[in-house]
């Protein structure tokens, strides 16, 4: 499975770390340029979309 329904806009993150803390489900991690990076995933991960300081954390509908 390639798709990221919950996807970072890494154009925007500042790698506060808030979303992976509050990920329960392990998709969301930090990346080797200290940005969230989220794993293949069909998961909303509205929590950590609220956390988001800058609104880098995306959820597509479809
Ligand atoms: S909460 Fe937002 S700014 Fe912070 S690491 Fe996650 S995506 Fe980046």
């Amino acid at each position: 499975m390639d798709k990221k329904r919950t996807w970072i806009d890494q154009s925007i993150c500042i790698g506060c770390q808030a979303c992976v803390e509050i990920d329960e489900s392990d998709i969301l991690f930090m990346d080797d340029n200290g940005l969230a990076q989220a794993k293949p995933n069909d998961a909303k991960l509205v929590e950590s979309q609220m956390v988001c300081p800058t609104g880098a954390v995306n959820i597509d509908e479809n």
